[in-house]
């Protein structure tokens, strides 16, 4: 079973995390069963909104998340952050364009779907 792990932020903002992550893995990635992302809803200080870190394999990933963000922000950046996940995992490069494209898409199919 894939692990996600949130920490920081408030309970609601762990809850929209968590959602919204279990949906982008199960598009993005459905075949994947050993995957580990451990998410840090944070106080992020510079420009950026998120990162996405690799672990010590490309099944083990690492994600900040500004906590300061609207729920609308939050949800672009958790897909956008997904979207190298993704490029990891496949041992893709990690292209910004393609994150960038496929970010408003998954998010608004979260809203569709009615996971958040
Ligand atoms: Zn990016």
């Amino acid at each position: 079973m894939n692990i996600v792990e949130i920490s920081g932020g408030y309970k609601y903002q762990r809850n929209l995390c968590d959602s919204v992550i279990n949906y982008t893995i199960k598009k993005l990635l459905p075949r994947l069963r050993t995957l580990e992302i451990n998410v840090e809803l944070t106080n992020i200080p510079d420009d950026a909104t998120g990162y996405c870190m690799i672990g010590d394999n490309n099944r083990e990933f690492y994600i900040e998340i500004d906590k300061k963000l609207n729920l609308k922000d939050m949800v672009l950046t958790i897909c956008h952050e997904m979207v190298h996940v993704k490029q990891y995992a496949r041992n893709e490069k990690a292209i910004e364009s393609e994150a960038c494209r496929l970010e408003p898409k998954l998010a608004l199919e979260c809203w569709e779907n009615n996971i958040i």
